[in-house]
C-alpha cells in the first residue's frame, strides 16, 4: 500500500483512459449514451454515478482505509444519509460538544420522525457506553470536538460498544482531524464522516460531504440512500475536492505547526483565560492524542478573560484572520461560536461560553498571524 502522501495524489485517479489527461476530467454530463438497450459502460445517469464523483469516492476510500467512499452535496447531506439507516423507535447516542448543525439536524428534523437522541460526555468511555439503550443503533462521535477540541478515545469506545451491542454502528465525524491525522476505521469505527468543505477541499471554494464505510453491506445501503435521496455533489465540486486533497498532507503539516505556535503564544497572553488545543491538553487527553492522532490539528480555541463582549470585539478587530464561519482552508478564520456556528445550542445543555473564540489557523506566515492576534488583543481591551 503506498504511503498517504502518494495516495492523496494518485488514489482513484488513474490518468483518463481516453486521452491520458493527468487531471481527472470534469464529466459535466447528466446522462450517458448506451451501446444497446440495457448495455452501458458502467454509467447510466449522473445522480447514480458520474466518473468524476467515482474518482473522488475511490480516493476517499483509500485515504480512510475503507471499502467504499460516498460523496454528498454537503457534510449535512452525508449525515442525513447515515440517519436514514435507522428505523422509527431507534436511538442515537451522540457525544456532547457536537457540531451545531448535527445537533440541529438530530433535534429539529429527526426527533419528530420517531427517532430519539441523547448526548453524553465521551471523556470516560465506560460511562459513555453505559448510556447505550436496547434500541440504540448508532453512536455518533467527533474527535477533536468542535469548538472545545476535546478528544475521545475512539478505539476504546468502539470496543466497549461492540461488546455491549454488536449491532450498533459507530460513526466518527473526522472533519477536524482529516485522514492524514486520524483514521477512525483502523480504530474500530464502522463509518467515517467528512464535511469536505473544510480541510479536504481546503480552499473555501466548495461545499461537500463524504462517508467512508468499513463494510460492503452498510456501504450498499448507503449507496441506495445516496441515489434515492439524491443529495449528490456535481462533477465540478467533486473535481475541486479532488484537487484540494492532493495537497492535504503538506497543508496539514503546516496547519499543525502554526497552530501549535499560536496555541503556545495565546497561553502567554494575559487577556486569555484558557486555551484549548489537543497538543496542550491534560495528561489523559495527551495520551489519547498520542495513540490516535498523528499530530494535534490546525484548530485552536481560547477563552477571553474579559468575557463575551471582549470576545466579540477581538473577533471584529483581527485583520488577517477573517471573521467567518467554516474552517480548514488556506486562509485563517476567526469566529465566536456562541454567537455564530453554535447559536442553535443557546439555552440547551450544549450551550457554549460566549467568551470562547475559535481560530482556524491558515497557511499564512505564522509571525504575521501572531502579530494580528496581538493587535486584536490590544484593540479589544
Ligand atoms: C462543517 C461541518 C459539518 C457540516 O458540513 P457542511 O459541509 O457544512 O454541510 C459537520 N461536521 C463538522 C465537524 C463540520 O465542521
Amino acid at each position: 500500500m503506498p504511503e498517504f502522501e502518494t495516495l492523496v495524489i494518485h488514489a482513484g485517479q488513474a490518468p483518463d483512459p481516453t486521452t491520458g489527461a493527468i487531471m481527472t476530467p470534469i464529466y459535466q454530463t447528466s446522462t450517458y449514451r448506451q451501446d444497446g438497450v440495457g448495455r452501458h459502460r458502467g454509467f447510466e445517469y449522473s445522480r447514480t454515478d458520474n466518473p468524476t464523483r467515482a474518482a473522488l469516492e475511490r480516493c476517499l476510500a483509500a485515504l480512510e482505509g475503507g471499502a467504499t467512499g460516498l460523496a454528498f452535496a454537503s457534510g449535512m447531506a452525508a449525515i442525513d444519509a447515515v440517519v436514514h439507516l435507522l428505523q422509527p423507535g431507534e436511538h442515537v447516542l451522540a457525544a456532547d460538544d457536537l457540531y451545531g448543525g448535527t445537533y440541529r439536524l438530530f433535534e429539529t428534523v429527526y426527533a419528530k420522525l420517531g427517532l430519539s437522541f441523547s448526548y453524553a460526555s465521551p471523556a470516560n468511555p465506560v460511562e459513555f457506553v453505559s448510556q447505550l439503550r436496547e434500541e440504540t443503533r448508532l453512536i455518533w462521535l467527533e474527535s477533536p470536538t468542535n469548538p472545545l477540541l476535546r478528544l475521545c478515545d475512539i478505539a476504546e469506545i468502539a470496543r466497549l460498544a461492540k461488546r455491549a451491542r454488536p449491532r450498533v454502528l459507530v460513526a466518527v465525524d473526522n472533519t477536524f482531524a482529516t485522514p492524514y491525522l486520524q483514521r477512525p476505521l483502523q480504530l474500530g469505527a464502522d463509518l467515517v464522516h467528512h464535511s469536505t468543505t473544510k480541510y479536504l477541499g481546503g480552499h473555501s471554494d466548495v461545499v461537500g460531504g463524504a462517508l467512508v464505510c468499513r463494510d460492503e453491506q452498510t456501504a450498499g445501503r448507503l449507496r441506495v440512500l445516496q441515489n434515492s435521496i439524491g443529495a449528490i455533489p456535481g462533477p465540478f465540486d467533486c473535481y475541486l475536492v479532488l484537487r484540494g486533497i492532493k495537497t492535504l498532507a503538506v497543508r496539514m503539516d503546516r496547519h499543525c505547526a502554526s497552530a501549535r505556535r499560536i496555541a503556545d503564544h495565546l497561553r502567554q497572553m494575559k487577556g486569555v483565560a484558557a486555551v484549548y488545543y489537543p497538543g496542550l491538553a491534560d495528561a489523559a487527553q495527551a495520551e489519547v492524542a498520542s495513540r490516535q492522532m498523528h499530530k494535534p490539528g490546525g484548530m485552536v480555541s481560547f477563552v477571553m478573560r474579559a468575557g463575551g463582549g471582549a470576545a466579540v470585539r477581538f473577533a471584529e478587530a483581527t485583520r488577517l484572520f477573517s471573521l467567518a464561519e467554516s474552517l480548514g482552508s488556506v486562509e485563517s478564520l476567526i469566529e465566536v461560536p456562541a454567537a455564530m456556528t453554535h447559536a442553535s445550542t443557546a439555552g440547551t445543555p450544549l450551550a457554549i461560553d460566549p467568551a470562547l473564540i475559535r481560530l482556524s489557523v491558515g497557511l499564512e506566515s505564522v509571525e504575521d498571524l501572531i502579530a494580528d492576534l496581538d493587535q486584536a488583543m490590544a484593540a479589544s481591551a
